[in-house]
């Protein structure tokens, strides 16, 4: 689209539109599912620290909760825009039924910039997002969570106000908090860990030890760490990473033959995944171009960083001995790149399948505080592997049957799944 600028939420909608056509929906389901069921846009008054007042814009969107309570994210930043916010929420109403959890899709944001904001203005920010929203959130109808540029603290700032406002302890209505203070265990490694359980079921469907396979891994954060930690563990051996270099503003590659050592990496890692490539030398890796990472004589391909890295240009880098990638990251491929995949036949887990378990154990967070009983680490770990695993197949078994591309098959379920919820409740 020359002269246009990439919009979110069409493409979300050119997605949905694709699937709906496959499933020949009627114009009422379509109608409702395209667009979001409700859009929040509210002003969020603030005292700065010097004295003087600020007016930051908020959103919440709900795309849809026939499946259950709408969930998702609450992003800072200073970009941020409702299209976004509308697309992302549309794609967690996705995600949450690919993994048949019983919550619908949603998502949040304020448009401010975090770096040019102390702790006590972020705070005001949070619990005037709250105050804005409490009468339409909450753990029976919208649970809020983390999202880029905020943690576990802006979540219990957030927990704080509702509860204040609702006046009593509901810890559901939120989930992202720390350990200890109704967090769950296992949520750290929850999301790339579940990118692993999905790739150790389509390696057993492909008669594939793991332990006589190979990956290259794009980035080195919190999702990368935990799929190489676990892949690793299974026998798995992953000969190269990449991430961000934050002096260099490049990315690099960083590869060892005999396989990369996680421990040793972690310990010459910045707190924003970036490894310094002067002591990874020292440690005898191969320093490598940025985009290095795809071109590895590899088995397994996970991009585990940013959207759009699997393009037009560097798909044609992917050697012939891939046969899985799993995306870790949301939106790492192209439409185009997306077609040359098929053609050569290489198996795709698509990012809200592969990367679901993050929200899956958020959904564990909100159980188990609705309980008040929190379970241990293996527990929660284990559940996270059988909705995983039942996911995966249920899309693998699908896309052999009818010969469909996995991505295709994981939105032709979810989208499926959702319509016939709205269906049966008499809304279309
Ligand atoms: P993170 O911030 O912890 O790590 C990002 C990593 O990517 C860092 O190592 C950084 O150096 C690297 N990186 C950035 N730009 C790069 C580039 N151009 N080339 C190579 N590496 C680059 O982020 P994360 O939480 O691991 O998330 C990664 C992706 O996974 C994102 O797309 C995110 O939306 C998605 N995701 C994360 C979760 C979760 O639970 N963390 C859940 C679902 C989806």
């Amino acid at each position: 689209m020359a002269g246009k600028e990439f919009n979110a939420f069409e493409m979300a909608q050119a997605q949905f539109d694709k699937v709906a056509n496959i499933l020949n929906l009627d114009e009422g389901t379509r109608e409702l599912l395209r667009n979001p069921l409700r859009e929040y846009h509210f002003s969020i008054p603030i005292t700065m620290d010097d004295g003087t007042k600020k007016v930051y814009k908020g959103f919440r969107v709900q795309h849809n909760d026939s499946r259950g309570p709408a969930k998702g994210g609450i992003r800072f930043h200073p970009q941020e825009t409702v299209d976004t916010v509308k697309a992302l929420a549309t794609w967690m109403t996705w995600k949450c039924a690919v993994v048949d959890i019983p919550l619908g899709g949603g998502k949040g944001g304020v448009i401010c910039d975090p770096h040019n904001l102390s702790m006590r203005e972020q705070e005001q920010i949070c619990r005037g997002w709250v105050r804005q929203m409490a009468k339409n959130v909450g753990p029976i109808n919208d649970v809020p969570a983390p999202d880029v540029m905020t943690n576990g603290q802006h979540m219990l700032w957030m927990l704080d106000e509702y509860e204040t406002i609702s006046g009593g302890k509901n810890p559901g209505f939120i989930t992202g908090k720390p350990v200890g203070m109704g967090g769950s265990l296992g949520r750290t490694e929850a999301t790339g860990y579940g990118v692993i359980y999905t790739v150790r079921e389509a390696l057993k469907d492909m008669n594939i030890k793991i332990e006589d396979t190979t990956a290259s891994v794009q980035g080195f954060g919190n999702v990368s760490q935990y799929a190489i930690q676990l892949f690793s563990q299974l026998g798995g051996k992953v000969i190269c990473v990449s991430s961000w270099d934050q002096n260099d503003q490049t990315s690099y590659s960083f590869k060892k033959l005999e396989g990369v050592n996680l421990d040793e990496l972690r310990k010459i890692t910045d707190k924003f995944g970036g490894i310094d490539k002067a002591k990874a030398k020292e440690a005898g890796y191969e320093v490598l171009d940025g985009g290095a990472w795809i071109e590895q004589e590899v088995n397994i391909l996970i991009p585990a960083a940013l959207e759009n890295q699997i393009n037009s240009k560097t798909v044609l880098k992917i050697k012939d001995s891939v046969k899985i990638i799993a995306e870790g990251a949301n939106g790492p491929t192209t439409p185009e790149a997306d077609k040359v995949i098929f053609e050569k036949g290489i198996w795709v887990i698509p990012d809200f399948l592969a990367n679901a378990g993050g929200v899956t154990c958020s959904y564990f967070e909100q159980v188990q505080c609705n309980m008040n009983y929190f379970w241990e680490k293996d527990e929660v770990l284990g559940k996270l592997d059988l909705k995983m695993t039942s996911a995966y197949s249920a899309v693998s078994e699908l896309a052999r049957k009818k010969k469909l591309y996995m991505r295709d098959a994981a939105y032709l379920i979810a989208i499926q799944r959702v319509a016939q919820a709205c269906k049966d409740r008499g809304w279309v």
